[in-house]
């Protein structure tokens, strides 16, 4: 019996015993449903009880019965359980997982044990960058088709898979972000359809090397059948060199006009090879809600995985993405005042980020950058800076100096050193003409003056609305 048949039936969890290891959001779902069904819990996690206050406190009111382990682990729990859920912050080499492993436990990563109560197909985005995007268009665009009685969104985004995996009824689909630290035990996760949008170096400290991170990143389409979909992006090399090795059908995508792909801009349009085999402009591009080639890439992605396999019409797909003003934090239009636009993208918290950004822009940009100070002398943002659109730069943050000398050295002199974000804002919007836009992207993490990105991001969102008013 495969373990799919052996676990599908929630009820064939009572009285198993199971360790979930890693006490974050995925760890937290996955056990909040084996409590639910009556499993025999361990938790597990390497923080202490003092960091882990409020998990404990909300494991504790649904049932007197988990035994905690915090603090560390210890082989002999690890090899007494008949099942063994990571969350994927858990690396799969790790010396207590090698030990059950070497003693016959069953180990799963949490997306991988959810997969196995969803009665409902779902979708699968993963890639290094895009992924939160893409995913969340795919959500948008399938709940505005009115195909289902219930589109969920979640995985490495929002609620984990295993918070809504069981609620999934036949005429529902589930839209997953996932994460190459997720797949590392996943054996039947088989997605309706799955998109690799692109593959770039990152996580190496985890994966070790890139054969290994392209490797973690393929297996969303590793169990799919022949009737299943892929989506891969036509424009990265490393991901269209492994389309030999996918059994489901599969459709490319491109922002580079090239013809093979399935979906593909060209001449400011998107276009589509429709499924009943003509080719169709899906909608011009510049009247996509989010700006950016990245951006289109993670549009004609999602634009190819809603048509080819949930059948959505290009007509639909153009509705949304017109309607689509970004992911809260990335890009994000938040108003428009007296033609001047405020684009909040907190979340470019490093230079490669706010650079993506900046090439996003024909209109003149007022640049408002800085934050804490990782080590990184800026002279990569200084020459996006000269290169784009950008008419001013406001600086804020420990790096103030430091981004003022960068774009010094490159020859940029129009920046000016603030002590506030807020103060930033009203600057720039004084300064700012009708057809330009006021950027926040900071290049820098938040921690000098903000909890974090989000708060950032906030701030910079009220003191917009405090100009409008
Ligand atoms: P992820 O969830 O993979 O981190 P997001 O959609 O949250 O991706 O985007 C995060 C950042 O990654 C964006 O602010 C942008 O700088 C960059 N980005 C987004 N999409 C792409 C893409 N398709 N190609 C390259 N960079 C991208």
């Amino acid at each position: 019996m495969s373990d799919k048949q052996k676990f599908i039936d929630a009820a064939s969890l009572k009285s198993k015993k199971v360790l979930v290891c890693g006490l974050q959001r995925s760890g937290m779902d996955a056990a909040d449903f084996l409590i639910k069904n009556g499993a025999v819990l361990t938790v597990s996690d390497i923080k202490k009880p003092e960091e882990l206050k409020e998990q404990i406190a909300r494991l504790e009111k649904l049932s007197k019965e988990i035994r905690f382990e915090l603090g560390f682990h210890s082989q002999e729990t690890f090899a007494s359980q008949d099942l063994i859920v990571l969350s994927p912050a858990v690396a799969c080499d790790s010396p207590f997982v090698l030990h059950a492993l070497s003693r016959g436990v069953k180990v799963v990563s949490e997306v991988e044990f959810a997969s196995w109560f969803a009665r409902a197909p779902y979708a699968a985005i993963t890639g290094t960058n895009g992924k939160t995007t893409t995913t969340t268009l795919v959500y948008e665009i399938l709940k505005n088709s009115r195909l289902f009685d219930k589109v969920y969104i979640g995985g490495n985004i929002g609620i984990a898979f295993a918070g809504f995996a069981d609620s999934l009824t036949l005429r529902d689909v589930a839209v997953l972000e996932i994460s190459s630290f997720q797949m590392e035990f996943a054996e039947t996760f088989a997605p309706r359809v799955s998109a690799l949008l692109n593959v770039t170096e990152d996580h190496l400290n985890r994966h070790h090397d890139m054969k290994t991170y392209l490797e973690m990143k393929m297996r969303v389409f590793q169990n799919q059948k022949s009737s299943d979909f892929a989506v891969l992006n036509n424009d990265d090399p490393l991901v269209i060199a492994e389309r030999g090795r996918i059994k489901s059908r599969c459709y490319t995508f491109s922002v580079n006009a090239d013809p093979r792909a399935d979906v593909f801009a060209k001449d400011g349009y998107l276009h589509i090879k429709t499924a009943g085999g003509g080719l169709e402009k899906v909608i011009k591009t510049s009247q996509i809600g989010i700006i950016g080639t990245h951006n289109l890439s993670n549009a004609a992605a999602a634009a190819a995985m809603c048509h080819y396999a949930f059948g959505v019409e290009p007509q639909l797909i153009a509705e949304t993405l017109k309607n689509f003003k970004g992911v809260h934090h990335r890009l994000e239009l938040v108003a428009e005042i007296n033609g001047v636009a405020f684009y909040n993208d907190s979340k470019a918290t490093n230079e490669d980020s706010a650079r993506v950004a900046l090439r996003s822009f024909t209109r003149p940009v007022l640049l408002i950058a800085g934050g804490s100070d990782k080590g990184s002398d800026f002279s990569s943002l200084a020459s996006e800076v000269l290169k784009s659109s950008v008419k001013k730069v406001y600086v804020i943050g420990q790096v103030r100096e430091k981004i003022i000398e960068a774009l010094a050295r490159k020859g940029f002199s129009n920046a000016e050193s603030l002590c506030g974000l807020e103060e930033c804002v009203e600057k720039a919007f004084s300064e700012a003409a009708p057809g330009d836009a006021v950027l926040l992207s900071p290049a820098c993490a938040s921690l000098d003056m903000f909890k974090n990105y989000e708060h950032r991001g906030e701030v910079f969102i009220e003191q917009v609305a405090r100009l409008k008013n």
